[in-house]
């Protein structure tokens, strides 16, 4: 079964480059503009993994992976978080919120669809 890719990113330009990056991969891609959008959706169609801008409209990338990390159903969902070089402290806040992996923008769109086969295969090996 294809694997249920929530892209959670407000910027059009950045999402373009995310999902001609993943598209070949035959995933199934959801998209969400804002942290409000990214929670109904997770809840509502429950991805395999959730790729996170962390600077977002109404709700941050952040305070949605918290959100979302106090729900039993996605205390252990693959969730890789993206923001700015720029933004210095990023990396730590993005894993103390709950986020497993961070990715810096722009995006290498040989590395996003690396890591999301990484987390998917590691999140298998948990569950056996
Ligand atoms: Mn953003």
């Amino acid at each position: 079964m294809n694997e249920k890719i929530l892209i959670v990113e407000d910027n059009p330009q950045n999402m373009k480059v995310e999902l001609m990056a993943l598209r070949p991969h035959g995933y199934i891609l959801l998209l969400a503009t804002d942290g409000e959008e990214a929670l109904q959706i997770a809840v509502r169609d429950k991805p395999d993994l959730i790729i996170m801008d962390l600077r977002l409209p109404k709700v941050s990338g952040l305070e949605v992976t918290r959100r979302l990390r106090q729900m039993p159903d996605f205390s252990h969902l693959p969730i890789l978080a993206v923001t700015a070089y720029a933004m210095r402290g990023d990396k730590e806040k993005a894993i103390e919120a709950g986020c497993n992996a961070y990715l810096c923008k722009p995006i290498n769109t040989r590395e996003l669809p690396k890591m999301v086969a990484e987390m998917l295969s590691a999140g298998e090996e948990d569950n056996t």
